[in-house]
């Protein structure tokens, strides 16, 4: 396969080249040798070709030459013949020529082509008539290389050789005379395919051959090149000519005949197509309706195909039709031609369009396009508008979204010249069908309004509030303004939105500073800025005016007007100009109306001074944030003279058989304020059973304490109460309550031996106070975190219904003695002193509790008879124990167990004592955690746990 390919391959070769060498004699020659005897035979043939009659008659007669040719079998075989013995001796003669040969081959033809230009001359000279096949088509159907520009001076020659198509028959005819033992050969290609088809074919002793176009198999140009074999002399180029195979070129029309029928009507259709097929299909869903329509012959040249747009699925819209034709030239299907097809439009009626919402004084309308389900479906709106003034220069499209077969467009004339003009409306709609309807909907008159906008601007409590009206806006909410001050440039500007009112508030805490403020405000309708407005309003910084009235003795009014707008709250301090700010009190102001604020002085919160009274206004302004400034001074008032009133002392719930009373210390308007109050009862002479009630609850201005004859050893007899008041200035006033007798019976107690005796009263005893600190470390006094414990203490056990006695209350000395004889002398069932420790070692830490040792080398001194009984001692490990476990267990303490010493409260004191050492304030981790209420809290669980615990043991 591969090698008898090349060897045709060489084979051609050698023919391109004997060819090629001719064209290059031509090329030399430039026009004047063989090149311009060919260019003659064209102009003839176009001669010709122009005389259409004669053309007719000769193709007839040509017809009948061609029915001679064809008719003996014989030849037709020889033909065969012949061109297998020239392609063989074509083949054989290239196998016998040698690079050299060749060479020398091409020199003869040359010469010899030379020669033949002069003989080719000859036939035209001798005046043989010109025979030509004419199709009657077009001149291309069957033409040979032309050049018009000499047609003219053209005179009616017969061609050396001539050639003419025929359907699917190429007939070359060599008009020259024949000579003995010549024999004339024809080369015979398409341009298309190159020498790859080359067929040499044979003339008949007439000079004719004829050429089987199905077997080259191409529309388009052929090549026919003519040669002269002698016998024993070389190869004589005779003539080159080219003819065209005209490609089929078919008319189409394509009619709707009726409602869904469409006629396509396909004409010139050449006699090499045999038959004619149509594909049809609608656009709509790619092919899925595809249909292949065998074409009716009408005429010789004409077809017809009916479609029909039920076998289309009725789709309407875009039909496409390829043509197709059977071809005895490929002797396949060859395309004709591709057609724009056809439109099966929608039989319905189009969508209204409309223009609405349109005034002469209004800058904008709308176009509606608006189709239902008895119209066509609207696919796509453009709508054209443009000014009439300066023509279409403002033209702009709008393209509304189509949604529910329906569209609206706004027009504004800000989009167009945005003049007072009249304005003209193109409305284009298409339908899905692939129609399109326009409509003009003519032009609109639109006189602009004289633009006109008003800002209106107001400082309100909320901030500046604005509002815009304008002639030139038609959706306020499109409006913005755009707010600074001038201090600091735009450092605080801040655009806002106007609502579709117009209104909009520009918030003080959005700006800074004092002064003139920048509106301006724009539309953006068009979205583009467009200005509206530009004004100020100025913020003024705070000037109010106070005035000072005193109401009564003890009370004045400070009246602040010309508030602001922007002060959301006006404050007033107050303060004497003795011992400087110590009374300063910050006083609240009551709103009287939108800027007047009023203040109500009283000279009770100043511990009833006289003198000057010094008085300033400040107020927190909104504008860059609420923020306290000052508003004013003043010249404050001067109080000459102050009404005081001594608090007031009652006694109540008396009840001489409980052996109890309240005494009570209440404040009145003009009386002093109250610190606390030390309430002393007694009945012994020499005060022996004197117990002193201190309080600093205040509630409601009163404070008060309970006297119990249980702290006076239950001594039945007339109690002597005085009551002293220690005032927050510092002032102290003794207060006579009365004698009141006190007859409850001797109910007994631990703390004075009875240890049976369960009167669910605890004492309390905060380690140290006053000048002894107790330890101190990492800025805690002990004293201070021991107080703290007691207040929790005391606090869990009332609520649980047990009574408290304390040592003290607040920051003040007692001796230890004095502590033990406090017990003693009251109802207690136990006793608790409250510490906390300290270490030389920082590492030390955890909790322990301790009851009394006896050490003979520390005699008791006022507990002689109690304090190493069995008795007290059991109790006092039982009640440390439990305090100790419960604690450590709250706390999540180290435990450094229960311990025994002689501590003088432990051994002094006749009720079961113990003393707590809650942690170390020298450990330094330790220290910071019993500074927490937390930490306080869950000591103080522990330890009321425990007290409970003791009582569950002991109370049945
Ligand atoms: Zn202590």
């Amino acid at each position: 396969m591969y090698k008898s390919k090349k060897h045709w391959v060489v084979a051609s070769a050698t023919v391109l080249a004997i060819l090629g060498s001719a064209s290059a004699v031509s090329a030399d020659e430039t026009g004047q040798s063989v090149t311009s005897s060919i260019e003659t035979e064209a102009v003839l043939a176009i001669a010709d070709n122009e005389s259409e009659q004669d053309g007719t008659k000769e193709l007839e007669v040509n017809k009948e030459a061609l029915v001679t040719n064809d008719v003996t079998e014989e030849e037709k075989v020889a033909e065969k013949e012949a061109e297998v013995v020239s392609e063989t001796e074509v083949q054989a003669s290239e196998t016998n020529t040698d690079q050299a040969t060749a060479e020398k081959t091409d020199t003869e033809l040359v010469s010899e082509q030379q020669e033949a230009k002069l003989s080719n001359a000859t036939p035209a000279d001798a005046g043989i008539k010109l025979r030509r096949v004419v199709d009657n088509s077009s001149t291309s159907n069957a033409n040979q290389t032309t050049d018009t520009s000499t047609g003219t001076s053209a005179v009616k020659e017969e061609p050396l050789v001539s050639a003419s198509v025929e359907r699917k028959t190429l007939t070359i005819k060599y008009n020259g005379i024949i000579k003995n033992q010549e024999k004339i050969k024809f080369a015979v290609w398409s341009d298309n395919k190159g020498q790859d088809d080359i067929v040499w074919y044979d003339a008949n002793n007439l000079g004719a051959a004829y050429v089987d176009l199905s077997k080259h198999k191409d529309y388009g140009l052929y090549h026919v090149h003519t040669y002269s074999f002698v016998p024993n002399t070389a190869a004589k180029g005779l003539n080159a000519l080219t003819v065209t195979v005209a490609k089929p070129e078919i008319q189409t029309n394509i009619n709707k005949t009726s409602a869904g029928n469409f006629e396509i009507l396909i004409n010139n259709v050449p006699d090499t197509i045999t038959s004619v097929l149509v594909p049809v299909w609608s656009a709509k869903n790619g092919q899925d309706d595809i249909k292949w329509y065998q074409a009716t012959k009408t005429t010789a040249s004409n077809y017809k195909v009916n479609v029909s747009v039920h076998d289309h699925k009725n789709d309407t819209g875009l039909y496409n039709i390829h043509i197709y034709g059977q071809s005895v030239i490929t002797g396949g299907l060859v395309g004709l031609t591709a057609t724009s097809g056809f439109t099966n439009a929608d039989s319905r009626a189009n969508a209204t369009v409309s223009m609405v919402n349109y005034a002469e004084n209004k800058t904008s309308f709308d176009i509606v396009v608006a189709g239902n389900s008895n119209t066509k479906t609207v696919k796509a709106v453009s709508i054209a508008v443009w000014s009439q003034d300066k023509g279409q220069d403002d033209l702009k499209w709008y393209t509304p979204t189509v949604s529910g077969n329906k569209a609206t467009a706004t027009v504004n004339i800000a989009n167009h010249s945005n003049t007072s003009d009249y304005y003209i409306v193109h409305t284009y709609v298409d339908y899905t069908d692939g129609t399109r309807s326009g409509t003009n909907l003519g032009s609109y008159k639109i006189t602009k309004p004289v633009s006109k906008t008003v800002v209106n601007a107001e400082l309100t409590s909320a901030g500046i509030s604005l509002q815009v009206t304008s002639t030139s806006v038609n959706d306020y909410s499109k409006v913005k303004f755009a707010v600074w001050s001038d201090e600091n440039g735009q450092d605080d500007i801040k655009w806002y939105n106007a609502d579709k009112t117009g209104k909009a508030v520009a918030s003080y805490e959005n700006h800074k500073g004092f002064g003139n403020y920048n509106i301006h405000t724009y539309s953006f309708e068009t979205g583009k800025a467009v200005g509206l407005n530009g004004r100020t309003i100025t913020i003024a910084k705070p000037k109010v005016s106070t005035k000072i009235d005193q109401k009564d003795e003890n009370t004045y009014t400070v009246q602040v007007s010309n508030v602001p707008l922007y002060i959301s709250s006006v404050t007033v301090p107050v303060w004497t100009s003795k011992n400087g700010q110590d009374d300063i009190k910050w006083y609240k102001t009551t709103q009287e109306n939108t800027s007047t604020y009023k203040a109500t002085i009283s000279v009770k919160d100043h511990n009833h001074e006289t003198g000057q009274y010094n008085v300033h206004i400040y107020g927190y302004s909104k504008i860059g944030g609420s923020h306290l400034m000052g508003l004013a001074g003043t010249d404050g008032f001067v109080v000459k003279n102050v009404k005081t009133e001594e608090v007031k002392l009652s006694v109540s719930n008396y009840n001489a058989n409980a052996g109890t009373l309240d005494v009570v210390l209440s404040e009145t308007t003009n009386s002093k304020s109250i610190k606390s109050i030390s309430v002393a009862a007694w009945s012994e002479e020499n005060q022996k059973n004197i117990y002193w009630y201190t309080s600093s609850e205040k509630t409601n201005g009163q404070v008060k304490v309970t006297v119990n004859e249980r702290n006076h050893g239950y001594i039945k007899s007339d109690y002597t109460v005085h009551a002293y008041v220690d005032y927050t200035d510092g002032t102290r006033t003794g207060h006579v309550a009365g004698t009141y007798a006190l007859n409850a019976d001797k109910k007994g107690s631990a703390s004075q031996g009875d240890y049976e005796v369960i009167n669910k009263v605890v004492y309390l005893d905060a380690g140290h106070g006053g000048s002894d600190s107790g330890a101190y470390y990492y800025n805690t006094a002990e004293k201070t975190l021991n107080l703290s414990m007691q207040k929790l203490i005391k606090a869990k056990l009332e609520a649980a219904g047990y009574t408290v006695v304390t040592t003290r209350t607040d920051d003040t000395y007692v001796g230890l003695t004095e502590r033990s004889q406090k017990v003693n002398a009251s109802a207690s069932d136990i006793f608790l002193s409250i510490h906390f420790n300290a270490s030389t070692s920082a590492a030390a830490s955890g909790i322990e509790t301790y009851y009394y040792q006896y050490y003979p080398e520390y005699p008791a001194k006022i507990n002689t008879k109690y304090h190493n009984t069995s008795e007290r001692i059991n109790r006092s490990a039982t009640l440390a124990n439990a305090i100790q476990s419960a604690t450590v267990s709250s706390a999540g303490a180290k435990n450094n167990g229960v311990q025994r010493n002689t501590f003088a409260v432990l051994r002094e004191t006749t009720a079961p004592a113990v003393l707590l050492e809650l942690g170390y304030m020298s450990n330094a981790t330790e220290s910071q955690k019993i500074k927490t209420s937390a930490y306080q809290e869950k000591l103080a669980n522990g330890i009321v746990s425990g007290i409970l615990s003791y009582y569950k043991k002991y109370d049945i």
